[in-house]
């Protein structure tokens, strides 16, 4: 299985619902950001260079849970800012289960061993480790040393512990596919049971333009990863990998995936900001989505991104005969678990976390070298 079946079943349940009642708009994840706050400042992350002016505000848990069942969706995806120096993300994340929600809590990895105590595994609750490439690679892109080391050591101990984990992986236009496919043949090893893989996106408030991709890039390099990733659980779906790829199109879904955060439901989606939104209602109703999407908005232009597109193929926007077959195949053929002690593809890589994955050659990202945000330490 490619996923938890709790979440198969959850989802499926709720998908049928929806069928039943005939509604046309609703969500399948909601992107919680209880904070902005971050203890990184990654080279292509929009949120601390957009909302600097309210970086400090956070959300209360109660407000959290309100929004979520103001939208009701079965997934949450608890991002942020650093979801893990949120004050009280223990117990965000036991109300949120104890609604019988699933939950993806992003995460660039550095404070799981300090407050992994703080949770309870459960085949409803991943752990999402943000990584865009091996060592060297990846503490560029967050411009921090050690990032890589420390988010592999809580990859470890939440493993141990019995948590599920999975990778998210940002690609860029200069990110080597190759690396990307030793990366995931060496959380392979560590037992990660899933990779997840996006193009980015080209925010506004993100400077360095030169890293972001046409659609025409993201179909090239989506092409080769598909070939070179295919023998691991990536939990992309297959129609999104199509699209990626070239071989269809998709419509945008943005309301498929709501974001709240401290300023409100944002609208349109989780990249642009048009308004905030005092309800999800609100949001549903009051947004001219006709408006958006390719062709619609030039900002839109060469967005591909999960959060826009993902909830497509499963809400089957542009759906092609043998979809549902294709997506329950794509299920079933998955394997959760990763294969703890093999070797990666250099012969390399025994789970103790020193895959010869280190040593590779980094790519020359273009970094904005801006100085650390510290706000996230005066939170935790
Ligand atoms: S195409 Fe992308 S940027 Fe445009 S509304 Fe959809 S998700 Fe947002």
């Amino acid at each position: 299985m490619r996923f938890p079946l709790s979440l198969t079943a959850n989802l499926t349940k709720y998908l049928a619902a929806k069928t039943i009642r005939g509604e046309k708009k609703f969500p399948l994840v909601m992107m919680l950001e209880p904070l902005h706050a971050c203890n990184l400042t990654c080279t292509g992350c929009g949120r601390i260079r957009e909302y600097k002016p309210t970086i400090n505000e956070l959300l209360t848990v109660e407000q959290c849970i309100a929004a979520l069942e103001d939208c009701g969706a079965p997934i949450v995806s608890i991002c942020g800012g650093e979801p893990l120096i949120y004050p009280e993300i223990g117990r965000l994340v036991k109300e949120i289960l104890a609604r019988k929600k699933n939950i993806y809590l992003c995460t660039n990895g550095m404070f799981i061993r300090k407050r992994l105590h703080e949770f309870t595994p459960t085949s409803r609750f991943f752990f999402n480790v943000h990584l865009d490439g091996l060592e060297k690679t990846h503490d560029l892109c967050v411009e921090r040393d050690g990032v890589f080391r420390e988010a592999i050591a809580g990859i470890k101990a939440a493993k141990a512990a019995g948590f599920l984990v999975c990778s998210n992986t940002t690609v860029y236009k200069e990110t080597d596919v190759e690396e990307i496919a030793e990366l995931f043949a060496y959380l392979r090893t560590l037992g990660v049971d899933g990779n997840m893989l996006s193009p980015a996106y080209s925010y506004a408030s993100v400077q360095t333009k030169d890293i972001f991709m046409s659609r025409q890039d993201v179909n090239e390099k989506f092409r080769r990863a598909s070939k070179l990733l295919e023998q691991f659980n990536v939990i992309t779906s297959p129609i999104y990998m199509e699209f990626l790829r070239g071989e269809r199109e998709l419509m945008c879904t943005a309301w498929g995936n709501p974001t709240y955060n401290p300023r409100g439901w944002k609208g349109p989606c989780y990249l642009m900001t048009d308004e905030h939104h005092k309800t999800f209602g609100d949001l549903i109703n009051n947004t001219p989505w006709e408006k958006y999407g390719y062709g619609r908005d030039p900002r839109c232009e060469n967005c591909m991104v999960q959060s826009g597109y993902e909830a497509s193929a499963v809400l089957g926007g542009n759906s092609k005969f043998g979809d549902t077959w294709k997506m329950l195949q794509w299920q079933v053929s998955g394997r959760m678990g990763g294969r703890r002690g093999a070797k990666t593809s250099n012969g390399a890589g025994n789970g103790n976390g020193h895959s010869n994955g280190f040593n590779s050659k980094p790519m020359s990202l273009p970094l904005d070298q801006s100085s650390h945000n510290n706000e996230a330490f005066r939170i935790l």
